[in-house]
């Protein structure tokens, strides 16, 4: 096999035989369709914020300005204070920011830190919509510390009506009616997604959708993204053999919702579905048991594909069994960087060797001198070698002071090195995956729910559809 950069592999949580795979199935936002997020997230953000002047809140906000590089995925919102957080995998708050303001060591103690902390009480951002929605309300509670008195709510009420308002410009079409008017600006094509879905078919796998867009959008979008880019798959349909819209993941894996068949030449009115599922027809809603039960199939025939950890990942692996493959896109660009940045970390990694050299000795000489320091005083050293003892045991302690300093500048040249080489990921945050050296929760998230993850599924071509993907226990697969 060819050797792969790290940005074209698929990362192994949990072994998977292909060959065993009857099913892949897709989501369809952030998996098959990829979007030119700054675009996109400046879309939601600004058309949220219109609904936000329209309904009273201070005209001066029209003039916020939508920043696409501020917040990234796995950060968790402090609703309550107004606070942007990350967090490592024990739950210890690394970064946080309140507005645009960074919280000292001392800050971050008092608030998280010295207490215990519920992950649960705070909003995690996992999805790309959530990414211009926090956007959005960290610029409002930093107008609202800049300007003390102007917005007469607090924090959690602001996001209330935040909630609200971008539910709404989600479901009112101010959104999707703009996407769909200019696809070229919103929507990236993977020049490898045909390849990949015809490579999975030709190896004897069935392909499905199962998104929670509408019947209207995901047409448009399909329809733009995959009509006649293959001579044998002419309508994008054609790749498909089960396509369900509306699914409502992750209730999809909970509920006990029927299927309804939309009939597409009327208008996507919906008909009770009763029976198998017919390949090529498209289904409205449904839930996990009856999918199994009308496509016959069990779930660990099934893979199936997604962006999000919650909605598409951890219920479908946790309930259903499902194979799970993660889609995390922005990794394509973390491993980049991380490729380009190996030689730094492997300055980091001399560095704390020599770092715990040094404190090998530090700890030595600290034995050493406690233990001249006993014998000095024990009744029964000879009187004679009081001074012996003496001058010992300052020789000792010079030679530790000295080493002190070797490691306390030392340890400052590795916190340096750390943090250079993670604002080369992000200048605020730091790599995706992790704070520090250690795993972030997002990671940790990662690495717990998904079976599988890559940073596009069009990495599948790169593997034969009867290939054992291996895991690789103890360490961090994109480690190796
Ligand atoms: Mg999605």
């Amino acid at each position: 096999m060819q050797k792969l950069k790290k940005h074209q592999k698929i990362y192994v949580n949990r072994s998977i035989n292909m060959a065993s795979i009857r099913s892949l199935g897709f989501d369809m936002d952030h998996t098959l369709v990829l979007y030119n997020r700054v675009n996109f997230e400046n879309l939601a953000f600004h058309e949220t914020l219109k609904k936000f002047i329209a309904n009273g809140y201070p005209e001066e906000l029209a003039s916020l300005k939508f920043d696409p590089n501020f917040v990234i995925r796995g950060l968790l919102v402090d609703r309550e204070r107004g606070n942007l957080l990350k967090v490592d995998a024990h739950k210890y708050v690394k970064v946080a920011f309140h507005g645009h303001m960074k919280l000292d060591k001392a800050a971050r103690s008092e608030l998280y830190n010295s207490r215990g902390f519920k992950a649960d009480d705070f909003l995690t951002v996992d999805t790309f919509f959530a990414l211009s929605e926090t956007q959005l309300y960290i610029e409002i509670v930093d107008y609202m510390r800049r300007n003390p008195g102007k917005i007469q709510k607090t924090f959690t009420e602001v996001y209330k009506d935040l909630r609200e308002w971008i539910d709404l410009s989600h479901q009112d079409g101010s959104i999707k009616t703009k996407v769909l008017m200019e696809p070229s600006k919103y929507i990236v094509r993977d020049p490898h997604l045909v390849d990949t879905l015809v490579k999975l078919i030709d190896g004897g796998k069935k392909i499905f959708l199962l998104t929670n867009s509408d019947w209207a959008y995901t047409n448009s979008v399909m329809t733009y993204l995959l009509d006649n880019q293959h001579e044998e798959f002419q309508q994008w349909q054609d790749y498909f053999e089960y396509i369900i819209v509306s699914a409502g993941k992750p209730n999809f894996f909970t509920g006990t919702n029927p299927f309804y068949e939309v009939m597409t030449e009327q208008d996507g009115l919906l008909k009770l579905h009763r029976g198998p599922l017919v390949p090529k027809n498209v289904y409205h809603g449904g839930n996990a048991i009856l999918f199994e039960k009308l496509t016959m199939q069990k779930g660990d025939q099934i893979l199936y594909c997604g962006d999000h950890i919650y909605g598409d990942i951890m219920r479908s692996k946790e309930l259903f069994n499902w194979r799970t493959l993660l889609v995390v896109e922005e990794l394509y660009d973390d491993f980049k960087k991380t490729e380009k940045l190996q030689p730094e970390l492997e300055k980091i990694m001399e560095a704390i060797t020599v770092e715990e050299d040094l404190q090998a000795q530090v700890q030595a000489l600290r034995s050493n001198i406690s233990n001249q320091e006993r014998r000095h005083k024990s009744k029964h050293r000879a009187k004679q070698d009081e001074s012996k003892f003496l001058v010992r045991i300052a020789e000792l302690q010079a030679e530790l002071k000295g080493k002190e300093e070797t490691l306390e500048t030392q340890h400052k040249a590795i916190k340096e090195l750390i943090s250079t080489r993670e604002k080369q990921f992000h200048p605020v945050w730091g790599e995706l995956m992790r704070t520090s050296l250690e795993k972030s929760r997002f990671g940790k998230q990662i690495e717990s729910y998904a079976c599988l993850y890559t940073s596009r599924m069009s990495a599948l071509r790169h593997y034969s559809c009867s290939e054992k993907l291996r895991s690789y226990r103890d360490v961090m697969p994109h480690d190796l």
